[in-house]
């Protein structure tokens, strides 16, 4: 029975990523997927992706999202394919009863966290929302904008294909096509069962 120091379930963006990152660290990982990615059957599947470095949903993933950013600009340097746009990014409100000093609300959430951390970007009035963007020239008077510069969107299959092929590169073994149908562990590690196989492994990442 073949064992790996780490075994990776699914190969979406997630899977894709860690088990490229595994490999490239030098450790024995196998990943495996019941479809063969990039494919059109899991949340990764589509053409783009919204990212920047301000992430209104919470602080922790800032330092996430800046790594990404620069794993991105390494990738498509070893790879030579384009994965990541930096198109800007705009986050607006745009709600009669906006209150400014609501602490909830998105955008206001986003604007703080850019603060905090120190994230180059704008903050634009409905003024300045209409002029710079005239497909959002219906919003209200009291909508307010955060512009990030920086932001944009990825290729989310095309980064799972990037990242999947260099991983093999890395020495990464996948096993695409096969459905993991059972998962235990006991004190000498991982055993995952597929359709077509069993393997072991000291760490397994879900
Ligand atoms: C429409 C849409 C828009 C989104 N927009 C954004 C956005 O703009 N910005 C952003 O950051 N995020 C966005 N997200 C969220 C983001 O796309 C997901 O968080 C991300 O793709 C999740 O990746 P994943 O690897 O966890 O899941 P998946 O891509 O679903 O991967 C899971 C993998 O596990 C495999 N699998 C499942 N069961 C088994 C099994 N039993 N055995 C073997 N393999 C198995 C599947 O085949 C699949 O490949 C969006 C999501 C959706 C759906």
């Amino acid at each position: 029975m073949e064992r790996y120091e780490s075994l990776v379930i699914g190969l979406g963006a997630m899977g894709a990523a860690t088990v490229y990152q595994l490999a490239k660290a030098g450790v024995k990982v196998a990943g495996i997927d019941r479809h063969h990615p990039p494919h059109t059957f899991g949340s990764s599947h589509g053409d783009t992706r919204i990212t920047r470095l301000s992430v209104g949903e919470g602080a922790q993933y800032v330092p996430i999202v800046r790594n990404s950013h620069r794993i991105w600009r390494e990738l498509e340097a070893l790879s030579g394919e384009s994965l990541f746009e930096q198109s800007g990014l705009l986050v607006l409100t745009s709600r009669e009863d906006f209150d400014p000093s609501d602490e909830t609300d998105f955008t206001l959430r986003t604007i703080g966290l850019a603060q905090t951390y120190g994230i180059e970007h704008e903050v634009l009035d409905a003024t300045q929302i209409r002029q710079r963007f005239p497909q959002f020239a219906q919003v209200v008077d009291s909508a307010i904008g955060y512009y990030e510069p920086g932001g944009g969107f990825v290729r989310p299959e095309r980064c799972i294909e990037v990242q999947l092929r260099l991983a093999e590169q890395q020495g990464a073994t996948l096993y695409k096509g096969e459905t993991v149908t059972h998962i235990s562990s006991d004190e000498h590690g991982v055993t995952v069962t597929t359709d077509q196989r069993t393997l072991q492994a000291d760490k397994l990442v879900v």
